[in-house]
């Protein structure tokens, strides 16, 4: 079994000094003090105030739906990209870790040091449960508390891309993986509630600071057989809230469904 912040990685909330276990908890040398809750992870959110990320209920949903399998191409295509990109003793930062899906395929690499950091309690909280990576947090990406120049890599699943906190922790040279929807990503559910469904946007793929390397593109199909099913990936979307009464009822009343999902695994080096 791994010892969850056995090295020093995070650094402290309020004065930014390195935090080191100690028993149960992580202390700076100003003795701000941080515990280690049940499930494993360490809450480094300077304000409590903060949004939490997705709630309960997404948090379930979406564990469901990527515990069938049905984005394990994508995972094995990112895992790729990261032995292709990241030398052995490569420090690792999952960067909207989630319940830890990804990570724990990440982890397999034991070349690597993971991290994890969620803004969502409940999210971080299964992934401190999987104990597959060195250290979990509950933090914001628009405030990683994690030193400058000390990352080699950074995974970006469908999480907000923070361009100043990225360059700022990661290592020169060191690189992001951003994973994006395509432009026809979960089409069948989108023509299945929608009259006019509208393919996604791509952003522009140039990004300040950074050199693009290469754009991969992962496109895999699966059944949901289940009206739960096809909830639970429901709800794993932005369409759930934007979605009216009308689509909502449409999509009670399909049992089936074959869906397509496609992705950018966008590979950035910072200069
Ligand atoms: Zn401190």
């Amino acid at each position: 079994m791994m010892t969850p912040f056995e090295t020093p990685f995070f650094v402290c909330p309020i004065c930014q000094r390195p935090l080191a276990r100690q028993e149960n908890s992580l202390l700076c040398e100003n003795r701000h003090t941080f515990d280690i809750a049940k499930s494993g992870q360490v809450n480094l959110l300077r304000a409590f105030g903060q949004k939490h990320g997705d709630n309960a209920d997404m948090v379930k949903a979406r564990r469901n739906f990527l515990e069938s399998g049905a984005y394990d191409p994508m995972r094995r295509a990112v895992a790729a990209l990261l032995s292709t990109y990241l030398a052995d003793g490569g420090i690792l930062l999952d960067s909207g870790c989630g319940e830890g899906y990804y990570t724990e395929e990440f982890a397999k690499n034991q070349a690597f040091s993971v991290y994890g950091i969620d803004i969502s309690p409940k999210a971080a909280a299964l992934c401190a449960k999987k104990n597959c990576c060195r250290g979990v947090a509950v933090a914001s990406a628009y405030e990683l508390p994690i030193a400058d120049g000390t990352v080699d890599a950074i995974t970006n699943i469908f999480s907000p891309f923070c361009r100043e906190e990225f360059l700022r922790i990661l290592k020169t040279g060191g690189i992001v993986i951003d994973v994006i929807p395509a432009e026809r990503h979960l089409w069948e559910l989108k023509a299945a509630i929608y009259d006019t469904p509208y393919e996604n946007k791509i952003k522009p793929i140039g990004i300040e600071g950074f050199v693009h390397r290469e754009t991969r593109p992962v496109t895999t199909s699966f059944t949901l057989t289940t009206h739960d099913e096809i909830r639970d990936l429901m709800l794993m979307t932005p369409y759930f809230y934007r979605t009216g009464k009308t689509g909502h009822e449409k999509l009670s009343q399909l049992s089936t469904l074959q869906v397509t999902a496609s992705f950018y695994l966008l590979v950035y080096q910072k200069i």
